[in-house]
């Protein structure tokens, strides 16, 4: 496993690659690797010649009064689990090499980025998909690999490769979870063992207000999950929401798949999850 920390090098390797006719996969994050993580590193190791792993915590999405600083940055783990996986290259660039001084470009997916979670946080996903693009450029993938967790952030990405004609294939990988429901995030590390036992719930109520996706209508369903996340204490609601799966647009009584989609505080910490329903 090699570590590559300087964009050109990287990509001058990945230009090689592709000169062997080998397939290359992009597992892009900002470490803290976990279960999640690893879910989308084996399935690039399964579908590719070539797995490479980003690591680069992005001070473009995080907001001014976010946890940029305090985001967990355990390098050694890190690394023990992409050998453990037998990724073969590590990128884990410096913000300079990233974003020196007098860097200009940012990408907008317009609309999406303003919705649900860019209510919230208004910079975030031009943050996301100015990263992903220069990854994408970085590592010359051929696949990239994209937690449904963050499911705006995948839309978007699959909008932004659309849009500007990316040859990557963007690849959708299913929520990991822990055993009490909890969706694995690096963010749960900021939980206590009894935030963790409240965010549990969370999953708990979406599987709930599923049963009654057939007969009822987007509006009861959300107010319904509303009301229900407001009975937890120490559960504050950013937004919920539910929106078409094909492209977050609003959805009514005969949209044939949608996402429920959620995002709370629990304390200090920010928690997404989601889930997928289909007529
Ligand atoms: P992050 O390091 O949080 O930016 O996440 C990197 C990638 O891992 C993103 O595509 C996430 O959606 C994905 N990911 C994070 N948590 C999970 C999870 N619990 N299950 C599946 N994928 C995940």
């Amino acid at each position: 496993m090699k570590v590559i920390k300087i964009a050109s090098q990287l990509q001058k390797i990945a230009f090689k690659h592709l000169k062997n006719g080998d397939n290359i996969g992009l597992v892009p994050t900002m470490g803290a690797l976990h279960q999640g993580h690893e879910s989308l590193i084996l399935k690039s190791k399964k579908n590719d010649d070539v797995t490479i792993v980003s690591i680069f915590v992005n001070p473009v999405q995080f907001g001014p009064n976010e946890d940029y600083l305090k985001y967990p940055r355990p390098i050694k783990k890190d690394l023990e689990l992409c050998k453990k996986n037998h990724v073969d290259y590590v990128f884990m660039p410096t913000v300079n090499e990233m974003f020196p001084n007098n860097y200009k470009t940012f990408i907008e997916v317009t609309v999406l980025q303003d919705i649900m979670c860019g209510k919230f946080r208004p910079t975030h996903f031009r943050g996301v998909a100015t990263v992903v693009a220069k990854l994408l450029n970085i590592s010359c993938a051929c696949n990239a690999y994209f937690g449904i967790k963050d499911f705006q952030q995948l839309k978007i990405i699959e909008k932004m490769v659309k849009d500007l004609n990316f040859k990557t294939k963007i690849v959708p990988c299913p929520i990991v979870r822990e055993k009490i429901g909890l969706a694995v995030s690096s963010r749960n590390l900021y939980l206590s063992a009894q935030e963790k036992e409240t965010g549990s719930k969370i999953y708990k109520i979406l599987k709930e207000v599923s049963i009654d996706f057939k007969n009822k209508s987007p509006h009861i369903l959300k107010q319904s999950t509303i009301s229900k996340l407001n009975k937890i204490s120490n559960i504050k609601i950013d937004y919920v929401d539910i929106v078409n799966f094909n492209d977050l647009s609003s959805v009514n009584k005969s949209t044939k798949k949608v996402v429920l989609a959620v995002a709370v505080w629990i304390g200090k910490t920010r928690l997404i999850d989601n889930i997928i329903l289909a007529r």
